[in-house]
């Protein structure tokens, strides 16, 4: 049986990407050894980080004006290292809050730095809701702004950039990167945690705009410098060298494919087949406005939550894996990023069909 994996994160990866690495999993480039067991700093794993790298800027379209920076820590090590890296005289960091990892990112920049949130939350009987991005109330005064173009858990997607005189902005895209074409030049500092869009987990990826490295900062650990990080090129420390290795493999098939053009429209395509058929259903709800519906994260309710366990339990006989919602928000959530095949995403459908009319 066909197994098709809707995890949240970390999520599935290109089948053809997971076959390729299996079969130079012991002997890389002909060397007799694996890639996660040579030095960073050894030529061909350089030369690989180089081409890598090379390959993010044209997916990206990534200019000469900004780093391409591999780091550890996750998502969340960029919590920490926003504020630490772009605290700025005694202007707040501004938090845009719309979900669960917005709120989770001020909370931690709380501990470092003034903060200033903007609750740009709109709901509406029972429907999630955002204002749309004229009417957030973003102050003057600031160090910067921090977004979260996709809440991975609420379901809701921003797709207007926000715009500052004066602050840099800063983007969480670790649920949406690679997922839909963007300007690079609209922001200022763009970080993402590998294990949604890019690759396994350890690794993450900080796009910045080399002006913002001048910055004082607050005293940090040396590895949560972005400035460090861009003057040692991703190596001031043993980077997750297997992580970066398979980030690499992954962007070479989105290239192959047509890149994030073609992945775009994929993705729209998936999207829309589900959300039509939920939309369409009276068994099942998505509660997200339309003008924000995640093309990633697709949450949705049974009409009747006394169902949910049977839902997943015949779901998994059928091949269909992590589809439980977040404890947060309750009900079932499917995940179809980049990697999900169209397949996955019919398959889904047929079930979610069969299962209504057995139990309305
Ligand atoms: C998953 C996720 C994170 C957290 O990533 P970690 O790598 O687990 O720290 C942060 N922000 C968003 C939007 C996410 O989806």
């Amino acid at each position: 049986m066909t197994v098709y994996n809707f995890c949240a994160g970390p999520a599935m990866l290109p089948v053809e990407v997971m076959k390729k690495a299996q079969q130079e999993f012991l002997d890389w480039q002909g060397l007799g050894v694996s890639v996660m067991e040579i030095s960073h700093r050894s030529k061909p794993y350089l030369e690989m980080a180089a081409q890598c790298e090379a390959s993010l800027r044209r997916l990206m379209n990534i200019s000469d004006d900004f780093e391409v920076l591999f780091m550890h820590g996750g998502g969340r090590g960029h919590f920490s290292a926003v504020p630490l890296n772009l605290h700025q005289d005694d202007a707040p960091g501004v938090y845009i809050e719309n979900g669960i990892w917005s709120v989770g990112a001020t909370k931690e920049a709380e501990k470092f730095t003034q903060t200033h949130a903007v609750n740009i939350r709109a709901d509406q009987d029972g429907q999630f809701d955002i204002l749309p991005v004229e009417q957030w109330q973003i102050p003057e005064n600031a160090s910067y702004i921090h977004y979260c173009p996709n809440e991975t858990i609420d379901g809701i997607e921003i797709f207007d950039v926000p715009k500052h005189p004066s602050a840099p902005i800063v983007a969480d895209m670790s649920s949406n990167i690679l997922s839909r074409e963007i300007n690079v030049d609209d922001f200022d500092l763009i970080y993402a945690g590998a294990q949604k869009n890019i690759g396994p987990s350890g690794l993450s990826i900080a796009i910045v705009r080399k002006s913002l490295l001048e910055r004082k900062g607050l005293p940090r650990p040396a590895i949560l410098d972005y400035a460090i990080a861009a003057q040692q090129q991703s190596m001031y420390n043993t980077p997750p060298t297997f992580a970066w290795y398979l980030a690499f493999e992954v962007f070479k098939y989105l290239e192959s494919i047509g890149g994030v053009k073609a992945m775009e429209a994929h993705n729209k395509n998936k999207a829309d087949i589900l959300y039509n058929y939920i939309d369409g259903s009276n068994f099942y709800s998505n509660k997200v406005a339309k003008h924000c519906r995640s093309l990633m994260n697709v949450p949705f309710w049974l009409k009747d939550d006394s169902l949910n366990e049977k839902f997943l339990t015949e779901a998994e006989q059928n091949g269909l894996v992590a589809l439980e919602g977040h404890r947060f928000v309750g009900g079932m959530r499917a995940s179809i990023y980049n990697a999900m095949p169209i397949e996955g995403i019919n398959a889904l459908v047929s079930f979610m069909d069969k299962f209504a009319q057995e139990n309305s």
